[in-house]
């Protein structure tokens, strides 16, 4: 049986670098500057054995500030109603923002299933903001580096069950 993920996050933390890593094909537009990918990408994902439906939620790039939490919010809630299971990815250099805390709400209001990612985590990387992580209440976060690779193992673990 296959399912759907979708990776939902504020904007910057890597969620595109992860969704072009799983799809194996650059169907999201990864970029430095806002204002370039939008909305909702669909795509066939594989990891290991796993293949399963992917979606990278975009779109919050070009908000302003006051529109940003409004779209944080729509999107969000479009990917968790078209998903089986949330990726609900932080930036673990830069640590838990508050941004964070909205999307961890919106999270546990829906009662969406939820995989925490400590993303940019390479190395010895963020080690603090992994440790934050705990304080979402979304429970135990899994270290990732979407560019490197690295964890990519432990995301596979617990998406075997799903599966
Ligand atoms: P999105 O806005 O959440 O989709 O984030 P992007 O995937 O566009 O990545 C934003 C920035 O973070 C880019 O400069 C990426 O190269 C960088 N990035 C993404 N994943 C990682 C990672 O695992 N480690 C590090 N150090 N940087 C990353
Ligand atoms: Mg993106």
């Amino acid at each position: 049986m296959s399912f759907t993920l979708a990776i939902v996050g504020r904007p910057n933390v890597g969620k595109s670098t992860l969704f072009n890593r799983l799809v194996g094909r650059r169907l999201a537009l990864v970029d430095d500057q806002p204002g370039v990918t939008r909305d909702l990408r669909e795509g066939d994902a594989k990891l290991g054995p796993i293949k399963f439906t992917i979606i990278d939620t975009a779109g919050l790039e070009e908000a302003t500030d006051e529109s940003l939490q409004g779209r944080m919010r729509m999107l969000t809630e479009r990917a968790v109603d078209m998903a089986d299971v949330c990726l609900f990815m932080i930036d673990a250099r830069s640590g838990v923002l508050p941004a964070d805390r909205v999307f961890a709400e919106i999270l546990r209001k829906k009662s969406a299933r939820v995989i925490l990612v400590a993303n940019k985590a390479e190395g010895n990387a963020g080690e603090t903001g992994y440790y934050d992580a705990f304080s979402l209440g979304l429970g135990e976060p899994i270290r990732l580096s979407g560019e490197h690779g690295e964890g990519m193992i432990d995301l596979q673990e617990v998406l075997m069950p799903i599966s």
